[in-house]
């Protein structure tokens, strides 16, 4: 049987509590032991497929399909491990579940309640992934703060499961904030006080609390909070505000979180953590050599949780290779033919983002045919790509009005077509193309020289895809489809090899980027863009030698 941490959040909400449950994991991990970590979140959503990025930002997509809260993403990119369906879990899936068994009469009778009916539901839940031997410790994040009324059954499942497993199976880890109020210049500890009472009312009692600070605690703080929430003095960890989230796995360390919980779950023996991988990774991403600016060209650029997946890639492609990636968000709304070589001006690259609808794809094609014909690096993920093959169609082939069909479904040129399983689709929720799939890629093409390989499994999420009626004439034009799924011959990578970098990948790639293996087509994009930096540094070198001669 695993052994299990909870990861509750009090005092308000964005502290950062998936970035402490991930880094705890993390130190668990490079102690060998086998972790893994699932997060409930309280919303009736029965997950967050439907939910508008605004709302809750980003999607992340797991291998098997399952549409997650973008925490999973941390864990997968911390861990180096695939999370799966039973990781995330939902009170919308809870109670589907509940009343899906209800209607098939297996209450026998019984008036179906919160307490035991849901909260057995949420244990079952709890335990799973910690019942088949696979992991040694399963982390589990309850989302929201202690005090909504929507988590309160997850937390009364926990007080439950404190109840019925042995003491040494269960740890509860509470982050709190301690705000520092400058003109007193005082570090205040009523509202961590308050949240524990709050917490404790519910009968369950954090063993170790997390502070999220932005001024060291000194020992006088830290004794105070524990005496006045009931822990000891060691279980009281300063969490200060880093420079990166990569760094918060080595300030837990400092703060012996690790050893805390390993301690509480009676684990006495355990090795000293290995993580020089880590360490390398977070110098390289400290001590960057050089810089580069890539435009994400996207239309919730407004909210950067929406395009999560893709910075954190540029965090790893850009330590990989020692650059610092400056991204620059255009909103794709605001771009027209006349505006976008000043928009774009000064960047080095071009990501044309995912997305769904109409609103800024003019936009994002005028942004494609500016890098297309500027030899501006280009990369388009899902909705990229298709901008990049509408514009293709439009301005090389001539196919004018070329677009897709889910924003102009009577378009002449259906360039991008819903895919034929999605047609009968009426449903809205989990039902995409989602989930890893296969993808052949042709040899010698720039796709092969990314990813060194020719067959690779890439994530998905989308309804349209490439139609191939028009291949032929794309590809006659100079734009090859150099990557395919081997069954259903779905385009999956389109290319120009005439530019000097410009791909579209209908998958995400972004998706599968971790720290120790961070995805090739952004570790090729960075370098590329890193050269396109280089020429125009020569560029402009040259420029300014000749004028300096000239006026000499
Ligand atoms: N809206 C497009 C589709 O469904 C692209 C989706 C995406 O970018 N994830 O095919």
């Amino acid at each position: 049987m695993a052994k299990y941490i909870f990861v509750t959040g009090g005092v308000t909400s964005s502290l950062g509590k998936g970035i402490i449950a991930a880094s705890l994991a993390k130190l668990l991990q490079a102690r060998g032991f086998k972790v893994t970590i699932q997060k409930f979140d309280p919303y009736i959503n029965v997950d967050p497929g439907t939910l508008n990025p605004y709302e809750h930002g980003e999607c992340y997509v797991t291998e098997d399909g399952a549409e997650t809260d973008l925490d999973l993403g941390h864990y997968e990119r911390y861990l180096n491990i695939y999370t799966s369906q039973l990781n995330n879990v939902t009170t919308g899936r809870i109670y589907q579940t509940v009343i899906n068994k209800e209607r098939a009469g297996e209450f026998l009778g019984k008036t179906v309640q919160v307490v035991p009916h849901i909260t057995d539901e949420i244990k079952s839940r709890m335990l799973k992934l910690g019942q088949d031997n696979a992991y040694d410790i399963v982390i589990t994040e309850i989302g929201g703060t202690v005090g909504d009324i929507e988590s309160l059954p997850f937390i009364e499942a926990v007080r439950q499961l404190q109840w019925e497993l042995p003491d040494e199976d269960l740890v509860v880890v509470h982050l709190t904030l301690i705000p520092y109020l400058r003109a007193a210049k005082e570090l205040k500890t009523k509202p961590t006080q308050h949240s524990v009472k709050m917490m404790s009312e519910t009968g369950v009692h954090p063993d170790i609390i997390v502070c999220r600070t932005e001024e060291p605690l000194n020992n006088d703080i830290k004794r105070k909070i524990a005496l006045f929430c009931n822990v000891k003095q060691d279980a009281v960890i300063e969490a200060m505000d880093a420079s990166t989230i990569y760094e918060v796995p080595l300030l837990m360390l400092r703060e012996k979180l690790d050893v805390i919980c390993l301690r509480k779950l009676g684990v006495t023996i355990f090795p000293e953590p290995e993580l020089e991988k880590w360490k390398l990774f977070l110098d390289k991403l400290k001590y960057p050599k050089s810089k580069v600016t890539i435009g994400l060209i996207g239309k919730y650029i407004e909210l950067q949780d929406a395009y999560k997946s893709i910075l954190e890639s540029f965090i790893h492609a850009g330590a990989m290779n020692e650059t610092k990636v400056q991204i620059v968000n255009v909103h794709s709304e605001f771009i027209t033919p006349e505006n976008v070589a000043d928009k774009l001006s000064g960047l080095d690259g071009l990501l044309v983002a995912p997305g769904f609808g109409h609103r800024g794809i003019e936009g994002k094609i005028t942004a494609v045919q500016y890098a297309r014909e500027n030899g501006l690096p280009f990369f388009g993920i899902c909705l990229g790509m298709q901008m990049a093959v509408i514009e293709f169609a439009r301005n090389v082939l001539g196919l004018k009005d070329a677009h897709s069909t889910e924003m102009k479904e009577d378009t002449p040129h259906p360039v991008i077509n819903m895919m034929e399983e999605q047609k009968q689709v009426t449903m809205k929720g989990g039902t995409m193309r989602l989930g890893a799939y296969p993808c052949v890629i042709r040899e010698g093409s720039m796709a092969h020289r990314i990813y060194e390989t020719t067959e690779i499994s890439e994530r998905h999420r989308h309804r349209y895809e490439f139609n191939n009626a028009y291949l032929e004439q794309f590809e006659a034009a100079g734009m090859m489809a150099t990557g395919r799924n081997p069954e259903t011959g779905l385009v999956e990578i389109m290319e120009i090899p005439s530019h000097p970098y410009f791909i579209g990948v209908q998958y995400h790639p972004e998706l599968k980027s971790t720290v120790e293996n961070p995805a090739p087509l952004f570790v090729k994009f960075v370098l590329a863009v890193k050269r396109y930096n280089e020429q125009k540094g020569q560029l402009i070198g040259s420029v300014l030698a000749t004028s300096t001669k000239g006026t000499a």
